[in-house]
């Protein structure tokens, strides 16, 4: 990853970070959370495996580790790259796909 990509994963995480503590702070100001989740219908891939992104329709891919799984859009956050899943790619080896076909 080079410096400039560091640079842009960093701006981006702060930004989508100071956003979402924001926006659950004020939520949080009009009305005690009497339910926890980390599941937000504003979230654009976070829990919607295999559902249509929302911004170029792609299918969201999953990495499972331990017993939790991160959700990603292959096109907009990849650059069209399926990403290692650590039980996948071992159990595929050299039979991982680099890229899903459409
Ligand atoms: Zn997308």
């Amino acid at each position: 990853m080079s410096r400039t990509e560091v640079a842009g994963l960093h701006g981006a995480v702060i930004a989508v970070l100071t956003e979402w503590t924001d926006r659950l702070t004020r939520a949080a100001r009009e009305k005690f959370p009497e339910k926890v989740t980390a599941f937000r219908p504003e979230m654009a891939v976070h829990g919607r495996f295999g559902s249509p992104c929302p911004v170029c329709g792609s299918k969201v891919e999953r990495i499972v580790y331990a017993e939790n799984e991160c959700n990603y859009c292959p096109k907009c956050q990849s650059g069209g790259r399926i990403l290692a899943d650590r039980a996948l790619s071992r159990l595929l080896k050299d039979d991982w796909p680099r890229s899903r076909p459409n």
